[in-house]
């Protein structure tokens, strides 16, 4: 499913929108049109002050839009320090709890992953700060700018600065989690580090979602009462970045086991192809024979035209399978992203894989170009559970 749509194009990074974006747009813009201007000693929004409920809005989403300019500032930061480093950035994504640059593959060296961590954070403070300074520069001097320009202008750097100071948790996938990975890869082996640095994340996310579900210790305190929960939200954001945490951790010791491990120790030679006349009954009764799910497609002269696969399989119907070939729902080939060489490293083929959301590669040899055989993400997974099971 689509959950994202691209709405343009920034220093060549697309720029995309997930649809629970739109949530905290609208949030933003609901809050900063009702929450009171004056019942607090900082202003969080138009809420009492006497205004046309046309202008009230129009003025609130001026302010949801340019908070969206500003989150993107901050991960447009993080990848303008990434692509300083020679990274590919794939997209930059904004939804439900901030952004995300999708990297072609975030540097293991800590100098520059802690750059670029650190980047967005202080991007959102430099934001922050210019209105903050602006506000109370307008405030201190007594200029007589109309009320609710003055809050908007307070908002956006008060949000700016909670982003940045949210964004500096020690905790994956937070930027401050990367920080404090790179600080202890430093010291400790990157696989070690990232441990480490997974379980203070996790510890964080914990403590997070235990003060949330808290009484209010203001309200329990001064006024006597019990609220059942103080802070919805951060529960929410807890469970968010445990499983990001968890996730993490589970790729580092992916790519950590298959450290030096080539294509060619997990390639698979034998059953290995299948002619692209060949029948789909035949096919079928070929995969169940041979328990495999996947196959590269060669023409009668030995050329490699693609894959086919169980999935693909599965979607015909009995009467399709009688009268197709293979030829028929072959998937679409690329002939530099589907193929890779014998001698390149088996976590490349994986990271291929993942971006191309493919199953199976085809495998050539480097000297004569031939195809020698597949490899296939089942593969990889049995072969990384026997090696963590080995060691
Ligand atoms: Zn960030």
């Amino acid at each position: 499913m689509r959950t994202s749509i691209q709405v343009g194009k920034l220093i060549g990074i697309p720029i995309r929108l997930h649809f629970t974006f739109l949530f905290i747009l609208l949030g933003i813009i609901y809050g900063f049109a009702n929450l009171p201007a004056t019942e607090y000693r900082i202003p969080l929004g138009l809420g009492g002050l006497d205004m046309d409920p046309l202008f009230r809005y129009s003025l609130s989403s001026i302010a949801g839009i340019l908070f969206f300019f500003t989150l993107l500032l901050h991960e447009l930061s993080h990848s303008y320090v990434a692509m300083k480093f020679g990274t590919k950035i794939h997209s930059i994504t904004l939804f439900f709890f901030g952004g995300l640059a999708m990297m072609e593959e975030i540097p293991k060296s800590p100098e520059k992953e802690w750059r670029i961590a650190i980047a967005g954070p202080a991007m959102s403070f430099a934001i922050g700060g210019i209105f903050l300074l602006t506000y109370f520069g307008i405030k201190t001097l007594n200029l007589a700018v109309y009320r609710p320009v003055e809050i908007l202008v307070f908002i956006i750097g008060f949000l700016n600065v909670v982003l940045a100071t949210f964004n500096l948790i020690p905790a994956f996938p937070m930027d401050g989690g990367r920080v404090l990975r790179a600080f202890l890869a430093k010291r400790m082996p990157f696989l070690k580090a990232t441990k480490r640095a997974v379980l203070i994340g996790k510890i964080f996310a914990v403590m997070m979602a235990l003060i949330g579900i808290m009484p209010n210790p203001y309200l329990l305190i001064v006024e006597g009462k019990i609220m059942p929960f103080w802070n919805i939200w951060l529960p929410m954001i807890a469970i968010f970045l445990y499983i990001a945490a968890t996730e993490e951790e589970n790729a580092t010791i992916t790519f950590a086991a298959l450290e030096g491990i080539k294509v060619k120790n997990v390639m698979r030679i034998e059953r290995t192809s299948v002619q692209e006349d060949m029948p789909i009954s035949e096919l079928a009764s070929k995969m169940l024979e041979e328990r495999t799910a996947e196959y590269a497609v060669l023409s009668e002269s030995g050329e490699l035209k693609g894959f086919v696969t169980f999935d693909e399989l599965k979607k015909l119907s009995v009467e399709q399978r009688h009268f197709l070939k293979v030829s028929d729902v072959i998937s679409s080939f690329d002939r530099i992203g589907d193929i890779i060489l014998v001698g390149e490293e088996a976590a490349e083929a994986l990271k291929r894989m993942i971006r191309n959301k493919r199953n199976v590669l085809a495998v050539r040899e480097e000297e004569s170009g031939n195809f020698v055989g597949i490899i296939t993400r089942r593969d990889l997974a049995t072969y990384i559970e026997m090696l963590k099971g080995s060691v």
